[in-house]
């Protein structure tokens, strides 16, 4: 069998729910370009199939960049003087939320760097309010880790899902991207503790990050397929200026396609981010990624003093835009690859398992 033969019957066995072992993905991953029309089309069939061509969107309000970690990758680290640092007032919260839900919002996600003012108390104080003001929403938090009680408080207070990235399936490769004092197990417990609470949980990583290998790539699908998460967060690696990785290379958007389309072949009913990472790196990255089997966008509610202040990697995208303004440029451009954003909540479609 020739090699494109070969990743083609791999595909077709991924789709039927066959488990593939971490030799079969790397094949996949080494051979992708033999393969990527294939899956693109798979996926995205696959996609149609769990959600239809629904799009579902996300408000980002992005309400503290102070961080106390200090991710060798990340542009909020807390060793990164140069950061404006801004935390927004449980008013201003609000404030994004009113515009997203008279916009169409019905998923809130709130993100900020590890801030240790947003205590317990004040984080469910929000939720509280966001949820007695839109019972109809969905309110996603993330906060990074947290302890399983400090989870349990936000949950009763109303969050319905979580976002926490595992950044790397690899503890070896974890070591090289944080400091020290981060821990890879620690951070994996959170998503276990997470999903044992009920809460929608969110994976992810990012492709190129440094020292990334293809065998860390493969790695990854097979962590994704025993976890299960609801959501998955992938986006290409941008370097940002003020970090120690600032030399180093950006991700590549055929992988990170790449890698959509075997995520969502793995596990048909997550859903599944366009990121603006993606579309930071190519104009037409986001409907790519649409064409990948991604059927999710997170546009950015923040206030738009603030947009430009909450910056993880350089040159991100959109950062000057009105959130309105946004989502009609995010409209006109889905349109165009056959799907629609809609209006809903968008919760995942759990035992989906017969595709
Ligand atoms: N403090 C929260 C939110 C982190 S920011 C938490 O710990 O979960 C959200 C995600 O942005 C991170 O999980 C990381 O995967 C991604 N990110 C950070 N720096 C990045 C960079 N330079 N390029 C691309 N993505 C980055």
């Amino acid at each position: 069998m020739n090699t494109k033969d070969k990743c083609i019957t791999l595909l077709e066995q991924l789709e039927k729910q066959t488990v593939l072992s971490k030799e079969e993905y790397l094949f996949l991953i080494r051979h992708k370009e033999d393969c990527m029309e294939e899956l693109s089309r798979m996926a995205s069939d696959v996609r149609d199939r769990v959600y239809g061509k629904k799009i579902y969107i996300r408000g980002l309000i992005e309400f503290s960049n102070y961080c106390k970690n200090d991710c060798l990758y990340c542009g909020i680290r807390k060793s990164n003087h140069k950061a404006e640092r801004y935390r927004l007032t449980k008013e201003q919260i609000l404030d994004c939320a009113d515009q997203g839900h008279a916009l169409g919002f019905r998923t809130f996600v709130l993100q900020g760097g590890e801030d240790p003012w947003f205590t317990d108390e004040r984080m469910a104080d929000i939720v509280r309010e966001l949820k007695k003001r839109y019972p109809d929403c969905a309110v996603t938090l993330s906060l990074g880790e947290r302890s399983e009680e400090s989870y349990r408080i936000l949950k009763e207070a109303g969050a319905d899902r979580y976002l926490l990235r595992h950044e790397t399936a690899d503890p070896d490769h974890y070591r090289k991207l944080h400091p020290q004092t981060m821990d890879w197990k620690h951070r994996v417990n959170c998503l276990y503790s997470l999903k044992r609470l009920g809460y929608q949980v969110g994976a992810g990583f990012m492709t190129g990050s440094p020292f990334q290998t293809e065998e860390d790539l493969a790695e990854e699908l097979l962590f994704l397929k025993e976890l299960s998460p609801q959501m998955c967060g992938i986006g290409p690696f941008i370097p940002h200026q003020d970090t120690p990785f600032r030399e180093n290379p950006a991700g590549s958007v055929e992988t990170t396609l790449f890698m959509l389309g075997l995520i969502r072949l793995t596990l048909p009913d997550v859903l599944l981010p366009a990121t603006t990472a993606l579309g930071t790196l190519d104009p037409q990255g986001r409907e790519k990624g649409i064409s990948f089997g991604a059927n999710v966008l997170m546009p950015n509610l923040s206030p738009s003093d603030v947009k430009k202040k909450y910056l993880l990697y350089d040159n991100k995208i959109c950062t000057g835009d009105e959130a309105a303004r946004c989502i009609e440029c995010l409209k006109a451009r889905i349109k165009k690859t056959g799907c629609e954003i809609v209006t809903d909540r968008g919760d995942h479609k759990g035992g989906y398992h017969n595709v």
